[in-house]
């Protein structure tokens, strides 16, 4: 038997699997797999066992397809013809409701609830002062040696516009309305988890039993791969530290694994790492920890909960955890670890 380890500098879990072949079940399921490159500004990796070929072909045609078109309706940067999607809405921020599907409701109606249960620390209201801050890195990443840091008060100004009271859903009528102009949505903290849990909820309904759907580095399973003897998945965290590698193993069985980190998304000046997950209170980007990841039975409340812990001072931090059940790993700034103790039931590290 042979390890194999896919590794990816996105990556924030590395997925490891036993066999470098497909593996046969006791069921007759072999071990088939898919990838997309172009998803949410990233890679879908699907995994499954299944009888046949074409039985995995056609889920994995399936879950591609729903996440294709989650991509567009959450899609913050490109307008697509024939709908509305969250470019739309920030484009009529101040001007008028607009009509949308149910997927941009619900993703919206989690949002709220994230700003609440997080204190405001996960506030996708928050979009006008991260544009700024997106700007600013896209032209740093472009232009190293001119690379400098948005002004305060810029910051301070676009602040006033991220007020999530100012986003009025109305559930009825389906629409959304952001009712202060030059305001804006920006969904990156927990879009991709909300979009993986629907992912894997589609490939139950559609009659898979044993699934891992890595995405970008974000993982969501079904079951346990029908292999052997094996009643979880593998999956490494990545080491957020110059040392690199991975930092522990945990055994997956239908729940998701998300990563928030500062080596995701960054840009420097003057040799100061400046990362693409910002305090709401500092408006700067979050310092007291490189990396956090979140194991819960929910890929949306995963992908929320890494971003507000990864934020939150770490008492804090603890409390939500204990409150959904969590699983965590803190990895500090000065590169030491934490966990809780839901996180050493599945880690192989620390226990
Ligand atoms: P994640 O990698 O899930 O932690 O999400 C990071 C992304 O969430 C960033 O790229 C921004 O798009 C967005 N984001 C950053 N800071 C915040 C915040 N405080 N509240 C809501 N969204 C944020
Ligand atoms: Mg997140």
């Amino acid at each position: 038997m042979q390890k194999n380890i896919f590794l990816s500098i996105l990556c924030a879990v590395i997925i490891l699997s036993s066999c470098s072949t497909a593996g046969s079940s006791s069921k007759n399921l072999s071990r088939h797999k898919a990838i997309n490159t172009d998803l949410f500004g990233t890679y879908v990796e699907i995994t499954a066992y299944t009888a046949t070929t074409e039985e995995f072909d056609l889920a994995a045609e399936q879950i591609i397809d729903l996440l294709e078109n989650l991509d567009r309706q959450y899609d913050i940067y490109t307008e697509y013809d024939g709908i509305n999607n969250l470019k739309t809405i920030n484009n009529f921020a101040g001007i008028r409701p607009v009509a949308v599907s149910g997927e941009i409701i619900e993703l919206l109606v989690f949002s709220k609830q994230a700003f609440v249960e997080t204190e405001g620390a996960v506030n996708t209201a928050l979009g006008s002062v991260l544009s700024i801050w997106h700007n600013y890195r896209e032209t740093g990443m472009e232009n190293p040696e001119s690379a400098t840091l948005p002004d305060m008060n810029e910051l301070i100004a676009a602040q006033l516009l991220s007020d999530m009271s100012d986003v009025i859903i109305d559930e009825v009528n389906k629409t959304v309305f952001l009712s202060k102009p030059d305001m804006s949505l920006d969904v990156g903290a927990l879009a991709k988890g909300f979009a993986a849990e629907k992912a894997i909820k589609l490939a139950g309904e559609i009659g898979l039993t044993s699934c891992l759907i890595d995405f970008g580095g974000n993982v969501v399973t079904l079951g346990k791969p029908e292999e052997g003897n094996r009643n979880h998945w593998k999956v490494g965290v990545q080491n957020p530290t110059d040392i690199g590698g991975y930092l522990d193993i945990l055994s997956l069985n239908g729940q998701s694994a998300v990563t928030s980190g500062d080596y995701q998304r960054y840009y420097e000046v003057d040799s100061v790492r400046y990362h693409h997950i910002i305090n709401p209170g500092t408006l700067m980007p979050s310092s007291g920890f490189k990396a956090v990841t979140v194991v819960a039975s929910d890929s949306g409340i995963a992908d929320m909960l890494s971003t507000a812990l990864f934020i939150l001072p770490f008492d804090e931090g603890e409390r939500l955890a204990v409150k959904y059940g969590a699983a965590v790993i803190w990895v500090f700034a000065d590169g030491t670890a934490r966990v809780n103790s839901e996180y050493r039931k599945i880690s192989q590290y620390f226990k």
